[in-house]
């Protein structure tokens, strides 16, 4: 992993330095950009991104070229991670705020994840070729979210890749959040979303929750689980069947307060039941956000304890009458202050969740 590491470091240090001069974000509250943002000009990655408290600050700028490669981390052989921002979206990190990756086999290259702006998948396509010049052959989106879906465009642009996500994907692309969302990050991030369009995948996984379908990168094997709509119009899980690796997306947060405003929050804690019965002896975990973990995962526990106490207090807010203004103000999870995003997220999550527990009530 060490000599990669240093190779990632060297290419970061020949990009471009981020404008000299501060620039105030649009659109971002300065006090929300100090909070939540990345800052601007430095750049400091975590010597591992496996099992680490570290988190990387990447800042990029409007001005690195779209060919120049990310730093990554090798966290098992062949398989690269892109260790991103645990932040919000903004300019300095480009609208790279989550993980991306990919896995080198004998035959080609299978990316999971494609960043969230055109420039990012183009600059993820560029870190593939710094590594390998095997031809890219599938994408795999794990939901429909744009920091881990609209660099999809720059790989539409290249021939032979079969672009794999969930069915659910064109009920998003055809809603009003799709259009509002990528509207926002155009006005954010200017050019970096030239040439976004929407990406129809190749091919879908749907069907029954839990139910999965193979992909084959010469000897590796790749299981893609629909693990339902707990988060977004539709969710999945790669299991890298030979290496007991699994990318979870974002069915755990790691070094970071969960987002819920889209998904099903039952549907959080069943698709984790079903991944910790599923796969006793897995052996490393990949989350969408924040570092990658070995057994026993304690950011899966950490996830569902979080969703399982918010769901609680809800239903017990609904119940005794609490109105969602009263609620949200009464679910401060004192515990949880010290962790990234919380708050920012956690009163919407609360308010989220409150409407779901009042729709199973009434
Ligand atoms: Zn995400």
């Amino acid at each position: 992993m060490s000599h990669r590491h240093a190779f990632a470091l060297a290419l970061l240090l020949a990009m471009p330095a981020i404008d000299a001069a501060p620039v105030t974000p649009p659109l971002l509250d300065p006090e929300l950009q100090r909070a939540h943002g990345t800052r601007p000009g430095a750049t400091t990655l975590p010597a591992t991104a496996v099992d680490t408290t570290e988190l990387p600050n990447i800042a990029l700028s409007a001005a690195d070229a779209a060919d120049s490669p990310l730093p990554y981390y090798e966290v098992a052989p062949g398989t690269f991670l892109l260790f991103g921002n645990v932040a919000i979206s903004d300019p300095y990190n480009r609208g790279w705020n989550g993980n991306a990756g990919f896995v080198v086999s004998d035959e080609g290259v299978v990316v999971i994840d494609s960043l969230g702006t055109p420039k990012l998948g183009s600059r993820l396509i560029a870190t593939v070729r710094s590594v390998t010049d095997r031809p890219i052959t599938h994408l795999v989106i794990t939901h429909n979210h744009p920091d881990h879906s609209y660099g999809a465009a720059a790989f539409r642009r290249l021939p032979g890749v079969t672009v794999i996500a969930h069915a659910g994907t064109l009920d998003y692309i055809d809603s009003e959040q799709a259009e509002s969302s990528a509207a926002y990050r155009r006005e954010l991030l200017g050019e970096d979303m030239a040439g976004f369009q929407w990406v129809t995948p190749d091919r879908l996984i749907g069907g029954e929750r839990f139910s999965a379908q193979r992909i084959q990168s010469g000897k590796r094997r790749f299981d893609i689980y629909n693990v339902g709509r707990h988060h977004s119009f539709g969710d999945l899980v790669v299991h890298q069947v030979d290496d007991g690796i699994l990318w979870v997306s974002d069915l755990a947060f790691n070094q970071r307060t969960t987002f819920m405003g889209d998904g099903h929050s039952p549907q959080v804690l069943e698709a984790q039941d079903w991944l910790a019965r599923r796969f006793p002896d897995a052996r490393l975990m990949i989350p969408g956000h924040g570092s990658a973990q070995t057994p026993p995962f304690p950011m899966l526990t950490r996830t569902h304890d979080y969703v399982q106490r918010l769901r609680q207090r809800m239903a017990a807010a609904v119940e005794a009458g609490q109105s969602l203004d009263e609620a949200v103000d009464a679910a401060d999870f004192p515990d949880w202050r010290s962790e990234r995003l919380y708050d920012l997220n956690h009163r919407a999550n609360a308010n989220f969740v409150y409407r779901e527990q009042e729709d199973a009530l009434f």
